[in-house]
Formats: C-alpha cells, sequence, structure tokens
C-alpha cells in the first residue's frame, strides 16, 4: 500500500493555517500566506471560485462578504454581493479585503486579526506559484460550491477544469490536496484527474448547515445506508485520501475506522485551546485552525 502523504509524519499532528492564518490576519489573503510561511508553517487551506472570465480566484464566500470587502471608494458593502461568479478577476481587483468592518459583528470573532490595507483576491496561479518557493508546504485547495444553492457557484466540469488547466501551468512539487464539501466537484475531479489527491469535507451535525444526511445534494449520490451508515468508509470507498470533518463530529471510533482503511483525518476548524487540546489526544493526522501557533503551542 502506498503510504498517503497527508497522513501526520510524526507523533504531532500537522497543522494546517485556515484561510492563511484568519485568527492574525485577513483571511484568504497573500499577506496571510506569507506570514504563515515565515512563522515556519507547512501546511495551509485556502477557498477557492471561479470568475466570471474562468480564472480560478481565492475567496471564501459565494458573495462578496460585507463583513471585509470595500469598494472602490473605500467603503464597506451595505450587504452580500455581487456574486463572485457575475465578475471578472480584474473587477474584483477593485476590492480591498485587509480589514474587517468593525460595525459587523464577525470582526468580534477575530479580535486578534491585524488589517492589511490595500489587500486584494489572490489568484489560485498566483499562490502556487508563491507556493512552489517551498516544495514541502502541503496545499489542502477547497472549492467552493454550493451545492444546495448551484446558482451560486459554478457548474463541476467547468470549474475542475479552470482548475486542473491553473495546477498544470503553476503547480509544483508541493502535495496538493484538493477538499470540497460538495462532492460532486470531488467525483468530477476522480473522472478528469484520477491521479489527483481528494480531501471530502463533512459536516453531521444536526442543523441547518448539516451536509450529511439522506439524499444530500451535497454527497453526490452517495448514501450512507451502503456503508452501514460508516461515513469513513463511504469516504474511503471514493478513492479519497483525506477525510475532513467537523472536529466535533469527530469520535475515536470514526478516526480508528478512517486511519486503518488509510485515510488521513484533518479536522476544522479548531480555534479553542481545548478542543486543540482534545484533537491532539485523539490522534488527528491535521488540524485546520485560524490560529496555528495556538496549535503549535499545544501538539
Ligand atoms: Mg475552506
Amino acid at each position: 500500500m502506498i503510504r498517503n502523504p497527508f497522513r501526520r509524519p510524526s507523533a504531532r499532528p500537522v497543522i494546517y493555517g485556515h484561510r492563511g492564518a484568519r485568527g492574525v490576519l485577513p483571511e484568504n489573503t497573500m499577506e496571510g500566506f506569507h506570514w504563515l510561511r515565515a512563522q515556519g508553517f507547512k501546511a495551509v487551506e485556502i477557498d477557492v471560485q471561479l470568475s466570471a472570465d474562468g480564472v480560478p480566484v481565492i475567496l471564501h464566500d459565494p458573495l462578496l462578504p460585507p463583513q471585509l470587502a470595500r469598494d472602490s471608494q473605500g467603503n464597506w458593502l451595505a450587504e452580500p454581493g455581487p456574486n463572485v461568479t457575475t465578475l471578472t478577476a480584474a473587477e474584483l481587483q477593485a476590492y480591498d479585503l485587509g480589514r474587517l468592518n468593525p460595525e459587523h459583528p464577525y470582526s468580534a470573532r477575530f479580535p486578534e486579526q491585524r488589517a492589511v490595507d490595500a489587500a486584494r483576491v489572490p489568484s489560485l496561479a498566483g499562490f502556487l506559484d508563491w507556493a512552489s518557493a517551498d516544495p514541502a508546504m502541503i496545499l489542502n485547495i477547497e472549492i467552493k460550491s454550493f451545492a444546495d444553492h448551484p446558482e451560486l457557484g459554478t457548474p463541476p466540469a467547468r470549474m475542475v477544469a479552470a482548475l486542473l488547466q491553473v495546477m498544470t501551468r503553476h503547480g509544483g512539487a508541493n502535495p496538493v490536496v484538493v477538499s470540497s464539501f460538495d462532492w460532486n466537484m470531488l467525483h468530477e475531479l476522480r473522472r478528469m484527474a484520477p491521479e489527483m489527491a481528494l480531501g471530502y469535507l463533512s459536516l453531521a451535525r444536526s442543523g441547518p448547515d448539516c451536509t450529511i444526511y439522506q439524499g444530500s445534494p451535497w454527497m453526490a449520490g452517495q448514501s450512507l445506508a451502503e456503508y452501514q451508515f460508516c461515513l469513513p468508509r463511504l469516504i474511503a470507498a471514493q478513492g479519497a485520501q483525506c477525510w475532513c470533518p467537523h472536529y466535533l463530529d469527530l469520535t475515536a471510533e470514526d478516526l480508528a475506522q478512517a486511519q486503518a482503511l488509510g485515510l488521513a483525518v484533518n479536522v476544522w476548524t479548531v480555534n479553542d485551546p481545548t478542543a486543540i487540546d482534545r484533537m491532539v489526544g485523539l490522534g488527528v493526522d491535521g488540524i485546520i485552525t485560524d490560529y496555528p501557533l495556538r496549535a503549535l503551542h499545544r501538539s
């Protein structure tokens, strides 16, 4: 069996900076990525969407976020939008994403985040060029796709083709795992590029954002019932390298089963010190966190 390169290489989990390092610097910005590398971290998570002119860009929300984005006049957006997929990559450059809107409740979640005025939406191409300077840096590229609101995103065939084109031209030696909550994207990727490592994101807690349930559009037609209601078995059967569950969903039993099946288990988004300790104690392979230094000091 080929060793899964995303399994933790030592007793310590790999620390993935979430959206760069959202707790420290503006999310999904080159400034955050630079900081992460300068601190010596070896794994980063980013979110990718497609612009109207087919350029993969690094941005989390399907609608430009009023909690972050300022227009060319320097004013924070009054409401979410426009939709990322309706703007060209050049048009996206008009927005400044370097400072949290202090009036927005989101800003209270990241009180330590330093502002970087004039931070722009990075392109995936630029990010890959940057990452190639450290070939040991693991890249978790999350495709943002909204299986319950497909009109907000890009159809899988177009998204995956654009992603693969950029990765072919700009990808270096870095280990890359492409992840998504929308498993339709991962199945398209498996079809078009069977060599690509896949990360299956899941949110199984009951609630409005849950992605794992019978008939879920996020699961690309997969049914837990066919796998004795064992999510690790279902995901391993898809040919995945990584399973990325919400940390509150993870049980010791599921972790052991997933790792026995060869999966790396990378939990998100673990910021609370007690939760970090619990995940380290469980023996996860990766911790995706907004606060990489916090995780480093506790693992
Ligand atoms: Mg993400």
